[in-house]
């Protein structure tokens, strides 16, 4: 599929693109216009023109009012809403998944994985509209009954990151839409064409059930749009996915007004080897991890934590593998690794791999920006020691640390030793050391994998971190709760009015 067909097939074939959906009621968004980049070339795309503060007002607005008919549509006819999001999702996959290669630089493999992962949530989620349970509980008294209820909370904001510009999304508005809340999005300022092509497909999933204004898309810079909506009292939950440093801001904005947050942040994942692993198995894992989307996952592979028996084998099995590693169009069938987002971060890889050297890292391979067109780099591999302050930053680029452990107390301890808490993963075929991993004298991480890598989770589990991650969880099991509010109900059936506790007031 080339540009133009990609872009006809989503509706984003317009000179210049309103940031806002919504048709009917289409609107011209107000705010200052910029262009969206295609890493791969350095090439605009298209160009799309943000909301302004009016615009954003607007765009609450009408969440706020579709969210007080939307709460009152049974919980199993809004899935239906989803179910068709999902065929919908199905109907766009390829054009879809290529725009998110285009636009975000991932691989096509990956672009198309990422709308598969949209589908899979709306299938969780229309399931899910049937199972929005509430306990019963005993009550002390006689003739009375407890009940906890969970009701819709009201419009959510989303706001995502670069790196996943379509999941994140889905991962929060398919379960949020079932829990009968409304949405307004707020994407990446590098990715306005994915959250516009995604906006274009729920609008006709909308008009069909005429339930406008439950997905409504808010395209513009964060100091506009974020600002707007992580100060808004209207919005009783911000879910932000992003950096440690912007997740800080917003979680203390939010929380200033008692607003609730979903904070996923960054993550410093790192792989323990131990001598007892699958020397094959653990470099494959290692190496999807760390160069699989040029190391832009918040999962990404980022330290290999492997004892003395092992470390040295594993080295050279990572510098034959990263050898081959094909570089390229995102879109060529033969790529295993595209371009970084942008220049600013070709930049800060550099800037850290200055500061490895620096401080006494060995660079065994990679790490050049290569010539040409687009933000292309070669993966590096960096023999490291876990006390360089670098070690313990999340650099959002392809450098991988290759660090020795004496054991796994001291692998455990390195794994747990940095500010971030999202994935982490062992290798090992004894039993024991696996445990060990899970329990909680093991990984201090939201995600903590045995015999398979820190990246690519599914969405069935609940998915994020702990530490500076942000705490946050989306996705699977039980995260829809923290898209509806609990309300605890006491009902009294019988003739009499006993107190809790005993307490006897003026019998
Ligand atoms: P970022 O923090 O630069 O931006 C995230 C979002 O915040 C963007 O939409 C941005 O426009 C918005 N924003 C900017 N200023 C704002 C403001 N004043 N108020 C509100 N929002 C504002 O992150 P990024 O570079 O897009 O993404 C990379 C980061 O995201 C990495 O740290 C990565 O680990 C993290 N991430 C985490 C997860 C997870 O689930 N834990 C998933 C994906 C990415």
């Amino acid at each position: 599929m080339d540009v133009r067909a990609i872009l006809e097939e989503l509706e984003l074939d317009a000179d210049v693109l309103d940031g806002v959906g919504g048709a009917p009621h289409r609107e011209t968004a107000g705010g200052a216009e910029s262009v969206s980049i295609n890493p791969a070339t350095g090439e605009p795309i298209a160009t799309v023109r943000g909301l302004d503060a009016d615009g954003v007002e607007r765009v609450v607005a009408r969440a706020q009012r579709t969210f007080e008919t939307w709460r009152s549509v049974p919980a199993p006819r809004r899935g239906e809403l989803v179910r068709d999001l999902g065929n919908a999702l199905r109907e766009k996959k390829q054009a879809l998944g290529a725009l998110v290669s285009l636009e975000m630089g991932k691989i096509l493999p990956e672009g198309l994985g990422e709308v598969q992962e949209m589908i899979d949530i709306c299938d969780f989620a229309v399931g899910l509209s049937r199972q929005l349970y509430g306990l019963t509980m005993p009550s002390e008294r006689p003739d009375h009954r407890i009940q906890e209820r969970w009701h819709p909370l009201g419009p959510v904001g989303v706001i995502t990151a670069f790196n996943f510009p379509v999941a994140v999304w889905s991962w929060n508005a398919a379960i949020a839409a079932v829990c009968g809340d409304t949405l307004v999005w707020k994407p990446s300022s590098e990715t306005p064409l994915c959250a516009l092509a995604v906006q274009r497909i729920c609008d006709r999933v909308m008009e069909a059930h005429d339930a406008w204004g439950v997905f409504n898309v808010a395209i513009g810079p964060g100091r506009v749009v974020g600002e707007a909506l992580i100060r808004d009292r209207r919005i009783p939950l911000v879910s932000f996915t992003g950096s440690c440093e912007m997740g800080r801001h917003v979680a203390t904005a939010v929380a200033d007004r008692f607003g609730r947050s979903i904070l996923e942040l960054g993550g410093n994942n790192a792989v323990i080897v131990l001598d007892d692993a699958d020397l094959e198995m653990a470099a494959r894992a290692i190496t999807f991890g760390a160069v699989g989307t040029a190391g832009q996952r918040c999962t990404s592979t980022r330290r290999v934590l492997a004892t003395p028996g092992i470390i040295g084998p594993l080295t050279e099995r990572l510098l034959e593998i990263y050898a081959k590693v094909p570089i390229g169009d995102p879109l060529d069938e033969s790529t295993l690794m595209g371009p970084l987002v942008n220049e600013a971060a070709v930049e800060t890889m550099m800037k850290a791999l200055d500061e490895i050297r620096r401080d006494g890292g060995e660079i065994l391979f990679g790490g050049r920006r290569l010539d040409g067109p687009g933000y292309f780099v070669e993966p590096a591999l960096v023999r490291a020691r876990a006390s360089m302050p670098i070690v313990s930053c999340e650099t959002f680029a392809p450098i991988l640390y290759l660090i020795e452990v004496a054991d796994l107390d001291e692998a455990i301890a390195v794994n747990n030793g940095v500010p971030q808490g999202l994935s982490s993963a062992i290798f090992t075929t004894d039993f024991r050391a696996a445990e060990r991993f899970l329990s909680e004298r093991g990984s201090d991480c939201g995600l903590a994998n045995v015999n398979t890598g820190t990246s690519g989770a599914e969405i069935g589990g609940a998915f994020g971190g702990e530490k500076e991650t942000g705490g946050g969880r989306e996705s699977g099991s039980d995260s829809w709760k923290a898209y509806m509010r609990r309300q605890t109900a006491t009902i009294n059936f019988g003739t009499a009015l006993p107190l809790a506790q005993g307490i006897k007031f003026g019998d």
